[in-house]
């Protein structure tokens, strides 16, 4: 074990500051500062990035990623009983964090932050997967952000890097598939975390291209997609009847059987079929 810093253990951080974990606020510490050292290099090189964070914590993804060079971190965060031991970070690495005290659904991250922008979070579960779709659907594209690094439940973690045929595959994938290479870059189990939770956890890391893998409309793409994922089970011709009335011929002509489930149609099936929908209207 090596020591990334001269700031004291993250235990005695909590005990000092009396941060007993709410799970209310999706608190599941990470203590070991060599892990969230490692999660930080996950993010690729930040000595030229500012890094968004969100839910610092008690500061051990925070303290990692400082530790490995961020050139400037933007914390934010809901729990105030945790800003007494982010100063401290904040004293020890001096211009190199700014905390906020707020709801990360409140904040436009771009009024604090200069280009380019790296997010990387272990976060909070109830609002995870809502941060993560704003993220995947900004007005244009590319984001503000260069890269995504954030831990999910391993469950959600899969979803978005599902592949077509399998029970994880719907909505969440086509999102982060369409305008970004998404994969898995860590699997941590419960006891990684303090408390732990029920089920694993994963790091999943997204790199965002430059341009959509394939044209589509994203406000088509988006309702397509939300309809066929809808009702899964049902086949498309059925669970498409909604968006147009001659649905039967636009999956036709996108290749895509009207018998098929939603489960087994391609990204670029999808995108096909948004597109020939935008092109009829
Ligand atoms: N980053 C720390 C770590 O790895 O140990 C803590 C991660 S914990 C899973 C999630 C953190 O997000 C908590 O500190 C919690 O207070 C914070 N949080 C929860 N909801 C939030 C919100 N809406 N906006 C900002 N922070 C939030």
């Amino acid at each position: 074990m090596t020591q990334i810093d001269t700031l004291p253990p993250l235990r005695e951080v909590i005990a000092a500051h009396q941060l007993s974990a709410k799970k209310s606020l999706g608190q599941n510490f990470l203590l070991d500062l060599n892990l969230t050292a490692k999660i930080a290099r996950q993010a690729g090189d930040l000595t030229q990035s500012d890094v968004l964070e969100i839910g610092p914590g008690p500061g051990g993804l925070t303290r990692g990623l400082l530790a490995e060079g961020a050139r400037r971190v933007l914390a934010i965060e809901k729990d105030a009983r945790c800003l007494p031991a982010l100063a401290d970070i904040a004293a020890a690495y001096p211009d190199r964090l700014q905390v906020l005290n707020a709801d990360a659904l409140d904040i436009d991250p771009l009024a604090h932050l200069t280009p380019p922008i790296r997010i990387v979070a272990n976060l909070p579960y109830n609002v995870g997967t809502e941060l993560l779709v704003r993220w995947l659907t900004p007005p244009d594209w590319p984001p503000f952000w260069q890269s995504l690094t954030l831990m999910f439940q391993k469950e959600v973690a899969d979803r978005i890097v599902a592949a077509p045929g399998s029970k994880a595959y719907g909505r969440l994938a086509i999102l982060a598939q369409w305008r970004s290479d998404a994969r898995i870059v860590m699997t941590l189990p419960p006891e990684a975390f303090t408390p732990p939770p029920k089920i694993h956890s994963a790091v999943v890391h997204l790199t965002a291209l430059p341009a959509p893998r394939y044209p589509a409309d994203p406000a088509i793409l988006s309702r397509v997609v939300a309809a066929a994922f809808n009702q899964r089970r049902k086949m498309l011709r059925a669970s498409l009847k909604g968006v147009a009335p001659d649905i039967e011929d636009h999956l036709i002509a996108a290749g895509i059987k009207p018998t098929d489930r939603a489960e087994t149609v391609s990204l670029e099936q999808f995108c096909a079929l948004a597109e020939g929908l935008r092109r009829s209207t």
